[in-house]
């Protein structure tokens, strides 16, 4: 098992902190790459979901790219040694300074996704006598099997160009003189674990090429996005998601035009399941239903539970005694400060290592100091051997 966690060093560390399995994130980095390259597949790593440098220096080597949503992450991928050639910016609101950021980098790609995006980046590139490669970022339409607020692809999300829209764009594009049109982009959502959505997704980009080459106007990247899911429930058991089938559902369903290549930007799936929240019990509380754990992490470390009650596997690492319920809650003045309720551990003390499993993705990188808490640190396996 890849999670077998080192519980004697752990223990001595000052709790909350991530703790980083690097030899699973080079394991499903290799798989990644692996399947991807049965097909000539290129890879973009979403960064937003875990930016630490030493995990972007790791994605790096194995030569994928950094999918970035801000100036910030196209500095720090550069600065962790992406190529700029493999650096892409999407976003649904990026500010001028950002898109500055961009083309002094020389970008492979910005990802746009309206009318007056498209002018600004025009008019910018201009004044930097720049010309801006843009992929057009199209809302397909599809349904994603996942959260409300992790779906991204339907046409009351804010994200994307509407397909009814996408003539007057592309006539657009063809005014201007400093974008180059390059790709087109769809991204339909997070954590989706049904594969016939991007079945779905294939078929509709298959449909909406016979548009590009009706108006001879055919786009070398189709950039299909990221969003496939992990394990939460069982980490140990499936450590990373079948890559396998899913690389395939685009061999099998996507029809390409010549000199067409397809990407991708995978996030959770690259690093979720490496990352794990260590935190210690600090009381112990008797309640009507269940007992309270209440440990020293709070949802300033791990907001996702709060935020969209997502489920992440809690264990106890350093008891064996009977089982006993619990919910598991934070030091946080806010009720929704809760990673889990009625959650079954062993007989929980005082001074137990708690362990928050699957917590690599969208975890570290959106903790913050409310309570004015110190924000968690990061420990990589490696460093512990
Ligand atoms: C968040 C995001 C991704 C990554 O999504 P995951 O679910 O982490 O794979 C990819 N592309 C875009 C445009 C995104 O916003």
């Amino acid at each position: 098992m890849y999670n077998t966690f080192p519980i004697e060093k752990l223990n001595k560390v000052e709790t909350p902190f991530y703790y980083y399995n690097m030899r699973l994130l080079d394991n499903t980095l290799k798989v990644i790459k692996q399947e991807a390259d049965k097909y000539d597949y290129h890879i973009h790593y979403a960064v937003k979901a875990n930016a630490n440098k030493r995990i972007l220096e790791r994605v790096n080597a194995f030569g994928f790219g950094a999918d970035c949503v801000s100036g910030n992450e196209v500095s720090a991928s550069l600065a962790a040694g992406f190529p700029n050639s493999k650096v892409v910016f999407a976003g649904v609101g990026k500010a001028d300074k950002e898109i500055i950021t961009g083309l002094e980098n020389d970008i492979a790609c910005f990802n746009v996704e309206s009318i007056p995006e498209l002018e600004v980046i025009d008019e910018i590139a201009a004044r930097m006598k720049k010309t801006a490669r843009v992929a057009l970022r199209i809302n397909p339409n599809v349904k994603a099997n996942t959260h409300k607020y992790i779906t991204t692809g339907l046409e009351e999300n804010k994200f994307g160009i509407y397909l009814w829209d996408l003539e007057k764009v592309l006539d657009k594009v063809k005014q201007l003189d400093n974008i180059k049109f390059v790709g087109i982009h769809f991204h339909i959502g997070s954590q989706i674990n049904d594969l016939d959505s991007y079945k779905m997704l294939c078929t509709r980009i298959n449909e909406l090429q016979e548009l590009f080459v009706k108006r001879r106007n055919i786009p070398t990247i189709i950039n299909v996005g990221g969003g496939l899911g992990i394990d939460y429930e069982n980490p140990d058991e499936n450590p990373m998601p079948d890559f396998e089938a899913f690389f395939k559902i685009f061999d099998d369903f996507l029809e390409l035009k010549k000199g067409q290549e397809v990407h991708f930007e995978l996030g959770r799936s690259v690093v979720g399941q490496c990352g794990t929240l260590m935190s210690k019990v600090l009381y112990v509380k008797e309640g009507i239903n269940t007992d309270f754990a209440i440990i020293d992490a709070g949802m300033s470390d791990l907001i996702r539970p709060a935020l969209y009650q997502a489920y992440h596997k809690i264990e106890n690492l350093t008891s064996e005694h009977e089982e006993n319920k619990y919910d598991v809650v934070g030091p946080i003045c806010e009720s929704s400060d809760c990673f889990g309720k009625a959650v079954s551990l062993p007989a929980t003390v005082r001074g137990d290592l708690i362990a928050i499993r699957s917590a690599g993705a969208y975890g570290e990188v959106m903790a913050n100091q409310y309570n004015l808490r110190p924000l968690p640190i990061a420990i990589y396996s490696d460093e512990m051997e």
